[in-house]
C-alpha cells in the first residue's frame, strides 16, 4: 500500500511538474510574441509621424520680417489648424520631439519663438552636441543628393525618461529650405519619440496574470495528476488484495483479467500463472507427503500386529520367532522406504555430486543382465543382451547401474513365466541409446503420465501389498539419473504385449561436466 501510495504522489509530482513547466514556457513565448508586436506597433507608429513630418509638417524656413528669428532659420509647422486630425496628429508629434541645429542647439519656432523641444524628450535628455554632430555627419554621407524630402538615414534609440518610462526614439536629418535656391543646404538635427510606457503597462498585466494563474494550474494539475494517477493504480491496488487474500490453504483464487490486453493485464496472467505453478508444487507436496505417511502406515500396523501377537496370543517359541521374523522384515520395508525417500530428495534437491568419469555402458550392461540371470530363470523368463563391441560415456557408474537395474527388476517383476525381457544398446555419433523391453503386462496409457512420479504405482499391480511389493519410486529415480546425465527417456508401450523404456545418454564430449550438481528430474515419453 506505501508503495502504491509513493507511486501516486510522483505521478501527482511529475503532472504538477509538467504543468508548470508547459505554462511557463507557454508564457514565456506568449510574452515574447506580445512584446514583438506592440514594438512593431510602436514603431509603425514612429514611421508614419516621421513620414508625415517629412512629408510637410515640418520645414526650416528663414524667418520673415516680425518672426522671432527674422532673418534665422526657425522651425516652420506646416498644417491645417481647423483640421482636428491634423492638428492631433501635430500635437503627437510634439509630445515627445527636439529640433536642433547642427551643433546640437535647440532651435526656435519661426512663428512663436519656443524652443524646439518638448518636456517629455527633455526628461530623457537632449542629445549631446557631439552626438548630434556625428549623426549629421553621417547623414551628410548617406545623403548624396541634396534634395528636399529625399530620405534620410533614420536612428533608432530606445531611451528612459526620468520617470522611469521607455521611450523608443527616432532621429534624423533635414535641410533647410530657406536656402534651398542657394547651392548651400544646411542640415538639421529632428528627433522623435513615443512612450513605451502603455506596452510596458500591458506586458507587466500579462505578466502578473500568468504570475496569478501559475499557482492555479499547478494545484489543478496536482489535483489531475492525484486523480488520474488514482484511477490508473486502481488495478494495482485491487491484485495486491487479490494476492493478499491467496494463501497456502487458498490457491485457487485467480484474479480476473480486465480484458484490456495492457501491460496489467498482462501483469495479472504472469502472476496468476506463477500462482498455477505454486499451486501444483504445493498440489504434489501435499500428496507427497499423504503418500509418504500412508506408506510409512503400512509397515508400522504391520510391525505393531505382529508385537501384539507376540503380546497376547503367541505361546510357543516358533510362534514368538514367526511374529518377530514378520516384524523385521516390516522394519526392513520401512528403512527401506526412508533410505530411498531421503536419497530421491538428496538427489532432487540437488545435494547429490555425481562422480562422473568415461564407462562403457557395454561392461556395465553385460554384467548387471548376468546377474539378473538367475532371478530371471526362477520366474522363467528369457533374458537377453544385444550389445555392440563398446559404447562409452560420461556417467556415474553407481547411478547408471541403479538406473538400469531398476528397469530390468520392473520388467521381470512385470513379466509372466514365459515372457522374455531385452537389454539393447547402440551407440550413434550423438547419444548412445539404452532400451529395456519385455513382453510383459504392459501399462495403460492413462498411467504413463504418471509412472515417473514418487510412490506411484499402477493399480491392480498384481504384486499384493506386503515385502515384495515395489516402493513406487523405482522409475523416480531413473528419471532422475537421466536427467542429471542430461539425457531423454521415453517410455512406448501395450497392456498385454510389453514395454519398452528409452533412454538416450548423450555420447562422451557432448555437453556436459566430468562432476556436477544433480537438479529435478524431467521426463519425457
Ligand atoms: P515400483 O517400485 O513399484 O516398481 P516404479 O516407480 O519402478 O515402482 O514403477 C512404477 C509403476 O510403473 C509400477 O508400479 C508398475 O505399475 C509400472 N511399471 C514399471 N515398469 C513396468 C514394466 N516394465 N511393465 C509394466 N509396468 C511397469
Amino acid at each position: 500500500m506505501i508503495a502504491v501510495r509513493g507511486l501516486r504522489t510522483r505521478l501527482m509530482v511529475a503532472y504538477a511538474l509538467f504543468f508548470a513547466i508547459f505554462l511557463t514556457g507557454l508564457a514565456a513565448v506568449f510574452r515574447a510574441r506580445l512584446e514583438s508586436t506592440l514594438n512593431t506597433q510602436k514603431q509603425d507608429k514612429l514611421t508614419e509621424e516621421w513620414a508625415s513630418l517629412k512629408g510637410g509638417y515640418l520645414r526650416i524656413d528663414t524667418g520673415p520680417e516680425g518672426s522671432p528669428v527674422k532673418g534665422q532659420n526657425g522651425a516652420n509647422w506646416i498644417y491645417d489648424k481647423d483640421d482636428p486630425d491634423e492638428k492631433t496628429e501635430v500635437l503627437d508629434i510634439q509630445k515627445v520631439f527636439l529640433i536642433t541645429d547642427r551643433n546640437g542647439n535647440v532651435i526656435l519656432d519661426i512663428d512663436t519663438g519656443d524652443r524646439q523641444v518638448s518636456s517629455a524628450y527633455e526628461s530623457i535628455g537632449i542629445d549631446p552636441p557631439q552626438v548630434v554632430r556625428q549623426r549629421v555627419q553621417e547623414a551628410l554621407q548617406f545623403q548624396r543628393t541634396l534634395k528636399p524630402g529625399s530620405p534620410g538615414k533614420a536612428f533608432w534609440s530606445e531611451r528612459r525618461g526620468s520617470d522611469g518610462v521607455r521611450y523608443l526614439v527616432r532621429s534624423g536629418v533635414f535641410f533647410d529650405e530657406g536656402r534651398f535656391e542657394s547651392t548651400v543646404h544646411i542640415p538639421y538635427y529632428v528627433s522623435i519619440g513615443i512612450s513605451l510606457g502603455d506596452s510596458d503597462k500591458t506586458l507587466a498585466q500579462f505578466t502578473w496574470v500568468y504570475v496569478a494563474v501559475i499557482p492555479g494550474a499547478l494545484i489543478l494539475g496536482s489535483f489531475l495528476g492525484w486523480v488520474m494517477a488514482g484511477r490508473a493504480l486502481t488495478p494495482v491496488r485491487d491484485i495486491a488484495r487479490a494476492a493478499q487474500r491467496i494463501s497456502g490453504s487458498n490457491l485457487s483464487l485467480r484474479i480476473p483479467t480486465r480484458e484490456t490486453g495492457d501491460e496489467l493485464d498482462y501483469l495479472i496472467l504472469t502472476f496468476n500463472r506463477m500462482i498455477d505453478r505454486l499451486e501444483s508444487s504445493f498440489q504434489q507436496m501435499k500428496q507427497f507427503s499423504a503418500d509418504v505417511s500412508h506408506e510409512l502406515r503400512t509397515p508400522i500396523t504391520g510391525i505393531r500386529g505382529q508385537l501384539e501377537v507376540a503380546l497376547f496370543t503367541a505361546q510357543t517359541t516358533d510362534q514368538y520367532r514367526e511374529a518377530m521374523f514378520n516384524a523385521l522384515q516390516d522394519i526392513d520395508r520401512l528403512s527401506q522406504i526412508v533410505r530411498a525417500l531421503l536419497l530421491l530428495s538428496q538427489a532432487e534437491s540437488g545435494q547429490v555430486i555425481l562422480q562422473k568419469s568415461r564407462i562403457d555402458l557395454c561392461e556395465v550392461g553385460s554384467d548387471l543382465v548376468d546377474q539378473f540371470q538367475i532371478p530371471a530363470e526362477a520366474a522363467g523368463v528369457r533374458l537377453s543382451a544385444d550389445l555392440p563391441e563398446e559404447c562409452f560415456i560420461e556417467g556415474d557408474r553407481v547411478q547408471i547401474e541403479r538406473m538400469i537395474t531398476n528397469l530390468l527388476s520392473n520388467a521381470l517383476k512385470f513379466t509372466p513365466e514365459g515372457g522374455e525381457v531385452r537389454l539393447r544398446l547402440s551407440a550413434a555419433p550423438e547419444f548412445v541409446e539404452i532400451v529395456v523391453e519385455d513382453t510383459g503386462r504392459g501399462i495403460a496409457t492413462e498411467h504413463l503420465p504418471h509412472i515417473f512420479d514418487r510412490f506411484y504405482r499402477v493399480p491392480g499391480s498384481g504384486t499384493a501389498p506386503g515385502p515384495e511389493q515395489g516402493l513406487g519410486l523405482g522409475l523416480s529415480f531413473v528419471a532422475w539419473i537421466v536427467k542429471a546425465h542430461h539425457g531423454k527417456i521415453e517410455v512406448q508401450s501395450t497392456p498385454g504385449k510389453g514395454t519398452r523404456f528409452i533412454i538416450q545418454l548423450p555420447a562422451p564430449g557432448v555437453g556436459s561436466d566430468s562432476m556436477e550438481l544433480a537438479g529435478e528430474p524431467a521426463v519425457g515419453g
